[in-house]
């Protein structure tokens, strides 16, 4: 079927909408009208030349109405509304484990830019187009995705913001709620005020942490820190000794640190910052060869830890429903964090992601 997407070329700085093909389902998967799709840093990563080929089509914070399902597919129907995430395998230790974040096909299943197979679900008249990133390739008005990276949304939930849900927020609810799993009372410092902080800052209200400091350049982005829970923000370019600026509000230090920076300087700065026994949880992704922060004597003396994390550890089948049930009962309004743009003002909403004129931008295929 012909498409709408928004095609990633090599040497062409902007995203263009064009029109390509779509594959029909295969027994396995699930073709989805998409309405509304996240856009995340990963996808701006890729496009700079970490993609595999191009022309590229990303997009993986997708949420949709079923449109199609392959023979095998039994999880869901035609009509069905879904949110999609990541996809794994299910057959691994840890998705057995209810751990699909750390599945051990999760770069083969996310990032090749093609089914296992080598296929790619989209192309042009003339060429493959590099397609299926996280099983879904949501940068357009029709998708194709699996059983395993689909979550059946209830009807009280807008679809168009149910997407950002799948990897962006939950990255960082999941940080807090299943990960670092913050203790009612506790303190947190939370590095970053952008989709992923913001999810941390929500999170750690549902948790009951009674101290909450968000660190955040933009004064737009501390005002709606502070608006969402953050009890104390701090404009790092004023509080230069970040330690002395938390220890003034925290003095023996926080229990949890979350960092959504991936700068080393600034994930010293919060080792710096956490109390005895203090976790340090990283979420953003630094290129290969970056040291862990901190010093291994201090951290043995403090019994400190440093928490790698990806996706949040969520497994998209328990969290998301209940992130949309927080969200429901009004204790989570991550929609706050969400600003809509037509699927053909892609390089906007980029550009205003970047200067922090919006959180997270949402793409809507449709309008
Ligand atoms: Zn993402
Ligand atoms: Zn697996």
């Amino acid at each position: 079927m012909q498409v709408k997407a928004a095609v990633a070329r090599a040497n062409c700085p902007e995203f263009s909408v064009e029109n390509l093909s779509l594959d029909s389902p295969r027994s396995d998967e699930i073709l989805i009208r998409v309405s509304g799709v996240g856009i995340c840093h990963t996808d701006i990563v890729m496009k700079g030349g970490v993609t595999p080929e191009t022309p590229a089509v990303f997009g993986h914070e997708g949420a949709g109405i079923v449109e199609k399902i392959g023979d095998a597919v039994t999880k869901v129907k035609p009509s069905d509304r879904v949110a999609i995430s990541f996809r794994s395998c299910g057959t691994c230790a840890q998705c057995r484990a209810g751990h699909p974040a750390y599945c051990s096909t999760m770069a083969s299943l996310n990032f090749s830019g093609a089914r296992p197979d080598g296929s790619t679900t989209l192309r042009t008249d003339e060429h493959r187009v590099a397609s299926n990133f996280f099983g879904q390739s949501s940068f357009a008005n029709y998708c194709l995705a699996y059983e395993r990276n689909v979550v059946k949304i209830s009807d009280e939930v807008p679809l168009e913001i149910a997407g950002p849900l799948g990897c962006g927020v939950q990255t960082g609810a999941g940080a807090v709620m299943r990960v670092l799993s913050c203790d009612p009372g506790s303190s947190i410092l939370v590095l970053g005020g952008g989709t992923v902080g913001l999810s941390a800052v929500l999170g750690a209200r549902v948790q009951g942490c009674s101290t909450i400091i968000v660190v955040e350049p933009h004064a737009a982005r501390r005002t709606l820190a502070s608006e969402l829970g953050a009890t104390h923000v701090i404009d790092p370019a004023v509080a230069i000794d970040l330690s002395a600026a938390v220890r003034a509000i925290a003095p023996e230090g926080v229990n949890f640190a979350v960092d959504t920076s991936g700068v080393p300087k600034v994930q010293s700065a919060a080792m710096a910052c956490l109390a005895h026994r203090g976790v340090l949880g990283l979420v953003a992704i630094s290129p290969p060869g970056t040291p862990v922060p901190g010093d291994l004597m201090s951290l043995t003396i403090s019994g400190q830890s440093v928490k790698g994390i990806i996706e949040g550890d969520s497994d998209p089948d328990v969290f998301i429903p209940e992130l949309i049930s927080l969200y429901l009962e009004g204790r989570f309004p991550f929609d706050r964090l969400l600003k809509t743009y037509p699927l053909r003002e892609i390089n906007q909403a980029i550009a205003d992601q970047h200067s922090g004129a919006c959180i997270k931008a949402v793409l809507l295929p449709w309008d």
